[in-house]
């Protein structure tokens, strides 16, 4: 199998099978957001132990490709502290604009690494970090 087939196929199987999906009783932070471009939903609940994302669920609406990246991403943070999570957000982008990216730290977010070559759909793609980066603004 070659990489782009094995990227293809957890961009399906996370579409498909979708991780950290549905709400949380009492969430410290919500956010949601859209990309009217291709018409993706993205809301996220967060719960934080004190720097730590506890536990982080996501709904949404969308393209493969934008609810894909919410359930890789909401995986790559779960548990995580948020200055992990920031960097973890920036290699992801930094990924989606072109640059080099540290692809041990990203994990399955690589998946999405082809994303670039399709500047309509890196939108898709960075709309769950966009939503993210609001609830973590909330974050006293
Ligand atoms: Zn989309």
């Amino acid at each position: 199998m070659s990489l782009e087939e094995l990227f293809k196929e957890i961009i399906i199987e996370h579409y498909q099978h979708p991780k950290n999906q549905g709400h949380i009783d009492h969430p410290d932070a919500t956010s949601d957001g859209s990309n009217p471009l291709c018409g993706d939903e993205i809301a996220m609940e967060l719960v934080f132990d004190g720097n730590r994302i506890k536990n982080v669920m996501f709904t949404g609406n969308g393209c493969s490709i934008s609810q894909s990246a919410a359930s890789l991403i909401t995986e790559a943070i779960k548990g995580k502290t948020i200055e992990e999570t920031r960097t973890i957000m920036d290699e992801y982008k930094g990924m989606l604009a072109g640059r080099e990216y540290n692809a041990e730290l990203l994990g399955d977010l690589e998946a999405l690494s082809d994303v670039k070559k399709y500047p309509a759909r890196v939108k898709c793609a960075s709309l769950s970090v966009a939503v993210l980066d609001q609830a973590l603004q909330q974050k006293k």
